[in-house]
């Protein structure tokens, strides 16, 4: 176990809480946060088990035993420190559910910059530019550690299986994926993971919507958008300088995603979606765009290059003057 996960489980459960929660009554001992009281380790009849609450540490005059939270349940118990460790992990109340999605993301952020093959695919993809990578809040979920990590902030198996962060035998749902948080209104929703590997490229965390557009909340100010499908697409176009660009995660928009294009009388959308050999993207575009024009908001369709995304047609070497083109020569239905 990491250190700083130790500290942690210290920090949630405080010595002296514990102790009061153990019906263990004390006085405190002039001005300092300290405290002395009768030693759960031994029989005496006088105090002599002080209890530094600064600190967080403990020290019996009588025995001569001293230490950490995580000593005294050794000792009290009979427990070895693992046992120990996963004792206290238990006593941790269970916090909230957006909580949990919160410390993932951060956690994630974190592990980015600890793998670098993580950092390369996000470069393969065109995603270079840091001040965009933080802004999106993508992280990597490598896989294997995620859940202990959580599991000693106090998060419990169940809890981490039903939220689907890990499966029933305890294994990490989202793994060699790098993670873009979903989140609307600055509240987050889902997590979606893009394998850098060989799994299913996509992922979303089970029973949970999509939610609405990704990053719309810095868009939908805009009175002009471009939709495109996938957060890489998104990624390359914000970096070549189109930042009033929102992604859909697929081609298929939720009603949450369809009624926030709407939200704007006036607004211009243009829809970028794949122009793939299966037409699959091309018709999904022209639906849309009748819904959208039926609904007053006029929604020009961009042609790119065969066989091209906006993200692939960026890697192949396409400028900003490039999608400015096909901006301008994109033709309503
Ligand atoms: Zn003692």
């Amino acid at each position: 176990m990491i250190t700083g996960d130790l500290e942690l489980l210290k920090q949630r459960i405080p010595l002296l809480h514990y102790l009061q929660q153990r019906h263990w009554t004390a006085r405190r001992v002039g001005a300092h946060p300290e405290f002395v009281g009768l030693c759960p380790l031994h029989p005496e009849t006088h105090p002599s088990f002080y209890v530094n609450a600064r600190k967080n540490l403990f020290y019996c005059h009588g025995c001569g035993r001293g230490g950490d939270l995580i000593r005294l349940v050794e000792l009290s118990l009979g427990l070895s420190f693992r046992q120990s460790v996963a004792y206290l992990q238990q006593q941790i109340p269970a916090p909230s559910d957006p909580g949990v999605l919160e410390r993932v993301v951060s956690f994630c952020q974190l592990q980015l910059h600890r793998h670098p093959q993580a950092v390369q695919y996000l470069q393969q993809r065109g995603l270079c530019d840091p001040a965009i990578i933080e802004e999106l809040g993508v992280g990597y979920a490598p896989g294997g550690s995620l859940r202990n990590h959580l599991t000693t902030q106090g998060y419990a198996f169940d809890q981490l299986l039903a939220i689907g962060l890990i499966n029933p035998q305890g294994r990490d749902t989202f793994c060699r994926r790098v993670i873009f948080p979903l989140r609307q209104q600055g509240l987050l929703g889902n997590l979606y993971g893009r394998s850098i590997g060989s799994a299913f490229p996509h992922r979303f965390l089970p029973r949970r919507s999509k939610g609405g557009l990704f990053a719309w909340d810095s868009v939908s100010c805009c009175s002009s958008v471009i939709l495109v499908e996938g957060v890489f697409d998104l990624a390359v176009l914000w970096q070549a300088g189109f930042r009033n660009t929102t992604s859909a995660l697929g081609s298929h928009l939720t009603s949450t995603q369809f009624d926030q294009l709407c939200n704007a009388p006036g607004r211009l959308v243009y829809i970028a979606f794949d122009q793939d050999e299966s037409l699959a993207g091309q018709h999904a575009a022209q639906e849309l765009a009748a819904r959208l024009e039926s609904m007053g908001i006029a929604a020009p369709i961009v042609r790119l290059p065969a066989g091209h995304d906006p993200n692939s047609y960026y890697l192949a070497g396409a400028t900003a003057a490039d999608f400015a083109t096909c901006l301008q020569a994109a033709q309503r239905l």
